[in-house]
């Protein structure tokens, strides 16, 4: 990681770090409640229990609306973007992994590039800062929308005009009050509809939000115990994509240039039938510095189970 130069303004000079430490897009937002229609929206989705088995979302609804109570004296939020595109793709035979999953864990490696980050914020303002990577109830796409970094597509992933979705989406809040970015006003083409067509469990409802209990990434990562009667993964091990492949302002995708974000060998070459042998320590030992093990040794079994049945 480079040191970042100094610029004339605060707001260049945070911007500047943020990209020493690999973000590909950085914005800038003010803090406030969210609008109405975002709390609704979400609301909404909740009660048509589209959240699946993730109780986890229904918390927190107060912050979540309103995120300056995650930290006293909260005025912004700095939005980061960063690449996580391999540069290697699994081979097509064997079964699906998502590509977000292909490299160290993103929780463990944005922690470690944003410390520093808040550490150069506090240097130039003063300030105090809380790091949000996942990590706490935040409307992040919104924010990041907010912060002029990029807009929600009809697959309800944040795209970023130039770099595509295959993004990790890491924040800031902070006590400084920067100058904020203008929100990105960009939108899906009118015409398009390639996600909603291509996703394999129908899972992209009307208004641009995700059925999680259709979702493949869902039923494979988050969801535990035996898969709900006729599911069908498509062939997918960890996560989907189906989405974002299809997508066409992924065409435009570049390699990550995060080391830690490189494929690991192992998850390069890792087929469904050597999973369930697997020990709880091989399992341990494999997936140790990667997302993978959030599916648990229980649920990849399970996924590979599904995907060699199928094959027969
Ligand atoms: S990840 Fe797959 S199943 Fe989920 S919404 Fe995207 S295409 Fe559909
Ligand atoms: S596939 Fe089309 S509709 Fe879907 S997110 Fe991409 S541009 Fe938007």
């Amino acid at each position: 990681m480079s040191s970042f130069q100094l610029t004339n303004s605060v707001t260049d000079q945070i911007k500047k770090a943020a990209q020493s430490y690999g973000a590909c897009r950085t914005g800038i937002a003010r803090l406030d409640r969210v609008p109405d229609y975002v709390a609704e929206a979400y609301s909404r989705w909740l009660a048509s229990g589209h959240n699946a088995s993730m109780e986890y979302m229904e918390r927190y609804e107060a912050v979540r609306n309103d995120p300056r109570l995650l930290l006293d004296g909260a005025k912004s939020i700095i939005v980061c973007a960063f690449n996580y595109f391999p540069e290697k793709i699994r081979n097509k035979s064997l079964p699906y992994i998502a590509l977000y999953a292909y490299g160290n864990d993103y929780h463990t490696v944005l922690r470690k590039r944003l410390r520093p980050l808040a550490g150069v914020i506090s240097l130039i303002t003063g300030a105090t800062s809380r790091i949000c990577i996942d990590t706490a109830p935040l409307h992040e796409r919104y924010w990041a929308v907010q912060a002029g970094i990029g807009f929600t597509g009809r697959h309800s992933q944040l795209i970023v005009p130039g770099t595509g979705s295959y993004v990790f989406l890491a924040s800031i809040i902070t006590t400084a009050e920067l100058e904020p970015d203008k929100p990105c006003r960009l939108q899906c083409p009118a015409e398009c509809r390639r996600c909603i067509d291509a996703c394999p469990g129908r899972a992209i409802t009307t208004d641009s939000h995700i059925n999680a209990s259709r979702c493949i990434s869902y039923l494979t990562i988050e969801h535990r115990g035996p898969f709900p009667d006729g599911t069908n993964t498509a062939n997918c091990l960890y996560g989907c994509d189906m989405c974002q492949r299809v997508c066409p302002l992924n065409n435009c995708v570049s390699p990550t240039a995060i080391s830690e974000f490189s494929p690991q060998d192992t998850i390069l070459t890792l087929d469904a039938d050597t999973i369930p042998d697997m020990s709880p320590d091989e399992f341990s030992n494999t997936f140790r510095n990667s997302a993978i093990k959030r599916a648990k040794l229980e649920g990849l079994r399970r996924n590979a189970a599904l995907i060699i049945s199928q094959r027969k």
